[in-house]
């Protein structure tokens, strides 16, 4: 896949997953949804060019993100420098980012990448949620379970069009992810 047709299909995907997109350079995309702020990196190198910490943060934005994915062919090894690097930042320079990185290897791109945002929409439920609904029981503790997220997209997953609907336990705090397929 040329590099232009995976940065418009990752593009596309955002979109389609309810998220605002914008490019910031041809490598880097911002994409939000309410609060939620997702870096997303398209790399076809296999190495990090800056190995100062301060410039990685920089060069991504780093600082003012929730989420940052990786999609490359060696991404979960590019995720550990990246994560490396922000171990070196607390040290060397006492700054801690709070921030979420996630791989997909672009070999296994469309499965991995609905993976991936399924977890980070799942994680940061609270940042996205689109509706409040006590709909079922929680399998771990018994109490009601609150629909908190729905949202309807095409799942590369399970090849067709699906609801996808997050919840989540009050008392327990399990959170649980899940897409239906529409007939
Ligand atoms: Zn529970």
């Amino acid at each position: 896949m040329s590099f232009r047709k995976l940065r418009n299909y990752v593009t596309l995907t955002l979109l389609d997953r309810g998220f605002e997109v914008e490019n910031i350079r041809e490598d880097l995309i911002k994409a939000f949804q309410k609060d939620l702020k997702v870096n997303v990196w398209i790399s076809y190198k296999d190495y990090l060019e800056w190995f100062d910490p301060l410039t990685i943060i920089e060069m991504f934005d780093l600082m003012n993100v929730d989420a940052f994915i990786v999609i490359a062919y060696r991404a979960s090894f590019l995720a550990d420098e990246i994560l490396h690097s922000l171990d070196r930042a607390r040290y060397w320079y006492d700054i801690f980012i709070d921030v979420k990185v996630y791989s997909v290897d672009i070999s296994i791109l469309e499965k991995a990448f609905e993976e991936v945002i399924n977890n980070i929409l799942t994680t940061f439920i609270e940042k996205v949620s689109n509706v409040y609904k006590i709909e079922g029981i929680c399998p771990s503790c018994l109490n009601n379970l609150i629909l908190l997220y729905t949202w309807e997209f095409n799942s590369k997953i399970l090849e067709g069009k699906v609801i996808e609907k997050i919840y989540k336990c009050d008392s327990c705090r399990i959170k649980i992810h899940r897409l239906e397929k529409v007939s």
